[in-house]
């Protein structure tokens, strides 16, 4: 699928980021000339997921898009149940909903923003516990989406089993950079949950592509297929909570896998109510055709390595220019190191939005913010949250730009950075939701 993409003048720029009140999420798709806002469901379908959306069996209870699903997620990722959902957030509302209660404890890596408003919004708390060079740009570590399993272990002796529903392991973490989790913290988690008889889920979204880095980063897997490391990778985990709007390449879906039956049972009501009936859960045949199929293209090597060497492309055009970037480079974004960038401002006035809103000015190329916007208020306090890292993150959508785009976009980051000191004024929050702020805030310059 082709789409036009349309240039603007920076004085068209001007108006309708006043307009849409210096949030970019509040933007027409049409004043943005290069999208990275996200990867989520903004992949370009294939040939063959095209022509699986033809054989879609729309049957309210037991078609067979339903069981190409069950199939395919049971051979790819080794869950005998399975429940479909319309995306990632659904599934977690729907398996949280049966397995997480007020005064609960959920440790994990850098637990992204929905799984986490998913579980202080049923008054439970998400405790991080990545490790420490996750939140230093400037340092290598080849997974720098693993948890510490020391801070994790603290976690565990000091609260009773029957508090901790789960813990959570981001494959990718994206919020500390689209930063893989080693086989080795996947199991080194499997044994502590073991010991201390808790369950383990996988944030699956980018599953694929962690298993891309496994390969390609860690001792013993050089020789391994990638769908082989993704069976290993889940082996580990009781359930999984799966957008498939990421590594399923489709616009739109997601489901829930599981093992064992007795949590299938208890998550069916909850899907029943929120999602569909479980044989579509508020998705359409054809929909759940395109995913198989997708599961099918996400997890070739082949598929994966363009995929995440363009991502690298993108980062080390920033580094010649001398971009303070995340390093290693992440599987799905570049993240830029916001705080390094615009030093000149107080944290206050939100470096990593800051820095999206002038380079939106000037180019036309949409980013996103991850960082104290989208950190929020801490729940009990409600004090702003401030964290480690601002970063302003550059999104790569599957299988839709070409490194020409990539070009474009890192020099006009060149040229904010080349005039960064000019930046002398951040932003200020003006009217805010109650949770998950970043989506709806509206700001002004300070
Ligand atoms: C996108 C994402 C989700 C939520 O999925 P949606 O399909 O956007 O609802 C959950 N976890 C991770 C890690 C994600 O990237």
């Amino acid at each position: 699928m082709v789409e036009p993409i349309r240039r603007s003048t920076r004085a068209d720029r001007e108006k309708w980021i006043n307009e849409a009140s210096f949030n970019l999420f509040k933007l027409r798709s049409e004043y943005v000339f290069i999208d990275l806002l996200t990867d989520s469901g903004t992949g370009a379908m294939s040939d063959r997921q095209w022509s699986e959306m033809m054989l879609g069996d729309e049957s309210y209870a037991g078609a067979s898009s339903y069981f190409k699903m069950k199939d395919t997620i049971k051979e790819i990722l080794g869950f005998e149940y399975f429940l479909p959902t319309h995306q990632g957030r659904a599934a977690e509302n729907v398996l949280f909903s049966a397995l997480v209660k007020a005064g609960d404890i959920v440790p994990g890596n850098s637990h992204f923003d929905t799984t986490k408003g998913h579980i202080e919004f049923r008054k439970a708390r998400a405790v991080d516990c990545t490790i420490a060079e996750a939140f230093d740009t400037t340092v290598y570590h080849p997974f720098k989406g693993n948890v510490d399993l020391e801070k994790l272990e603290d976690v565990l002796r000091s609260n009773p089993k029957e508090k901790i529903p789960f813990i959570v392991v981001t494959v990718t973490c994206n919020s500390s950079g689209g930063q893989p989790v080693s086989m080795a913290n996947l199991k080194g988690i499997r044994n502590l949950a073991n010991k201390y008889g808790v369950k383990v889920l996988i944030d699956a979204a980018r599953f694929a592509e962690n298993a891309y880095f496994i390969k390609t980063r860690e001792d013993g897997f050089k020789d391994r297929t990638i769908r082989e490391i993704v069976l290993e990778m889940f082996g580990t985990a009781d359930f999984m909570t799966m957008s498939s709007k990421k590594d399923a390449i489709v616009n739109m879906g997601g489901f829930i896998g599981m093992r064992e039956k007795e949590i299938f049972d208890k998550a069916s009501v909850f899907n029943i109510m929120f999602e569909g009936y479980i044989t579509y859960g508020g998705m359409s045949g054809r929909d759940m055709n395109a995913l198989s199929q997708g599961l099918r293209e996400g997890t070739e090597f082949d598929y994966l390595e363009t995929r995440i060497k363009q991502v690298a492309y993108l980062g080390s055009r920033l580094v010649e220019f001398g971009v303070p970037v995340q390093q290693p480079f992440g599987g799905h974004a570049i993240f830029v190191d916001a705080k390094r960038f615009l030093p000149q401002l107080p944290k206050e006035q939100f470096h990593a939005q800051t820095l999206a809103v002038e380079l939106y000015l000037e180019s036309g190329v949409r980013g996103v913010e991850i960082g104290a916007l989208l950190a929020d208020r801490d729940p009990e306090t409600r004090e702003n949250r401030f964290p480690a890292l601002e970063l302003l993150r550059l999104t790569i959508p599957r299988r839709v730009y070409t490194n020409n785009h990539m070009d474009y976009v890192a020099t006009a980051l060149a040229n904010v950075y080349d005039r960064s000191n000019s930046i002398t004024r951040g932003l200020k929050i003006v009217r805010e939701a109650p949770i998950m702020r970043h989506f709806t805030v509206d700001l002004e310059r300070v």
